[in-house]
């Protein structure tokens, strides 16, 4: 069997599945956002009765992050209506916006958008806040109501995102029906070149199959290139999986994942144990491909979709008016660190905004020092507009005064994930997804640039 059958059989008490089973497996982390939340628990109440028990408090993991720092009621409205229900459930793991259990959420605008505005349990993108925060596991199955829900594959787990019908179910039976996906392989060999990043793999993935190439099926990244990965890389790759339309994305597990796991679950109090899965030696795949990492240049997907893939080099005439950096895919502390190298002792050109995944991030960056500057300075000090708010941001659009919203027709680089028509904001814009090196060059260009040419 593939790591994701192994994952699979066992969470179905099975002692072998086959890619086209529909199996019961019992979930072991639910996690759902501000966007998906409120419709999942209105699903659970309708379904299981308005006085129904979730059927593991420990087990369900919510996190505040889409529209969050928006003067918008209605998403401001969400934060409490998951408020009110983990106070209801006595929910361990609910990462709220604001300190007082009995209060509101309010994004006070006259602030502004770039200090902080969140209280101490604030988590930020759910995908980059579960592992932070202690709640991924090698060998587990964990569901959320979104689809990037598949970035924990990287830590040797089944991860898949949702909908709201089956996140009501999973919260109240833990199980779910699901149907054994084929497993494509995508061996690595060798390491990456200066100025090339995880994202550039990915990209050169999805250009390869295309933006339906894996649909409904595991993405599986293996081979001996992966021990030169760190955990941020191996994020960003699984984490794209569903631009190919893959069912999850999966990592086999070493000593990098068993280190990071065991400081995180032991600095959050979170669950300790755990049974990473290996793979049969004689594990069947419906697509094998090698990917030689060395090989790999600054790669971009252009617009409209993420298997619209073109190298830098081919790309030099492309104009930009804005730039950005964020996400969960491109928005952690190595993303900006990996930006930060470029723009240093360098301005850029272009509009360009910066928003860290997660609360942590920030702390990072803002601690962090190269000679007397913090990382933070150094990018505040090349232009960037840093805000301390961290979140989905303009990732995903949001209400027109999210930050870093595009609401006029314009060309952007961004170091997100998804680049269909209208993702980021209006719908004429156009957004170049690529790595946060790409996106620095580019920022302090003004065009599509390679990162090659600004290393400091
Ligand atoms: S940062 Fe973007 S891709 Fe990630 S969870 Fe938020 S909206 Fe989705």
């Amino acid at each position: 069997m593939t790591l994701t059958e192994k994952i699979l059989a066992r969470a179905a008490g099975k002692a072998q599945v086959t890619a086209g089973d529909n199996i019961w497996v019992n979930a072991d982390v639910l996690m759902t956002h501000d966007v998906c939340g409120p419709g999942t628990i209105g699903v659970f109440k309708r379904e299981f009765g308005k006085d129904a028990k979730v059927w593991d408090r420990q087990r369900v993991v919510i996190i505040p992050d889409h529209y969050i720092f928006t003067a918008d009621s209605k998403s401001n409205r969400n934060v409490d209506i998951l408020r009110d229900f983990a106070r209801e459930q006595q929910l361990p793991y609910f990462y709220d916006v604001i300190d007082d259990a009995n209060g509101n959420w309010k994004f006070d605008a006259t602030k502004g958008l770039l200090k902080k505005q969140y209280g101490s349990n604030y988590a930020g993108v759910c995908h980059a806040a579960l592992p932070q925060k202690g709640h991924t596991r090698p060998g587990e199955i964990l569901f959320g109501t979104d689809s990037h829900t598949c970035m924990a594959g990287a830590f040797n787990e089944f991860a898949t995102g949702i909908g709201n019908t089956d996140a009501g179910f999973v919260l109240g039976t833990g199980k779910l029906l699901i149907k054994v996906p084929e497993t494509m392989r995508f061996r690595f060999e060798g390491r990456l070149q200066p100025g090339v990043m995880a994202k550039d793999i990915i990209l050169h993935i999805i250009g390869e199959i295309g933006f339906d190439g894996a649909t409904y099926r595991a993405m599986q990244f293996d081979g001996p290139g992966v021990a030169s990965l760190s955990m941020d890389d191996r994020m960003t790759i699984a984490n794209m999986a569903i631009e190919a339309g893959g069912k999850n994305g999966i990592f086999p597990f070493d000593a990098r994942t068993a280190e990071y796991i065991e400081s995180r679950t032991r600095l959050n109090g979170t669950k300790q144990k755990y049974e990473p899965v290996e793979a049969d030696a004689d594990q069947k795949f419906i697509y094998e491909t090698v990917i030689n990492l060395d090989k790999l240049e600054p790669t971009v997907a252009c617009h409209p979709d993420p298997g619209q893939r073109k190298k830098v080099t081919e790309m030099a005439d492309v104009k930009l008016d804005r730039a950005y950096i964020g996400s969960c895919t491109g928005g952690k502390t190595s993303d900006f660190v990996e930006f930060a190298r470029i723009v240093r002792g360098r301005r850029v050109s272009i509009d360009t905004f910066g928003v860290p995944a997660t609360p942590e991030i920030v702390h990072d960056l803002q601690t962090t020092r190269w000679g007397d500057q913090t990382i933070w300075d150094i990018l505040v000090g090349s232009g960037v507009q840093m805000t301390e708010n961290a979140g989905c941001a303009a990732c995903l659009g949001g209400p027109v005064d999210t930050f870093g919203r595009m609401n006029t027709p314009m060309k952007c680089i961004s170091a997100t994930n998804r680049n269909f028509p209208g993702r980021m904001g209006h719908k004429e814009s156009q957004v170049f997804l690529a790595s946060p090196a790409t996106v620095a060059a580019s920022a302090v260009a003004g065009r599509v640039a390679d990162p090659r040419e600004y290393s400091n």
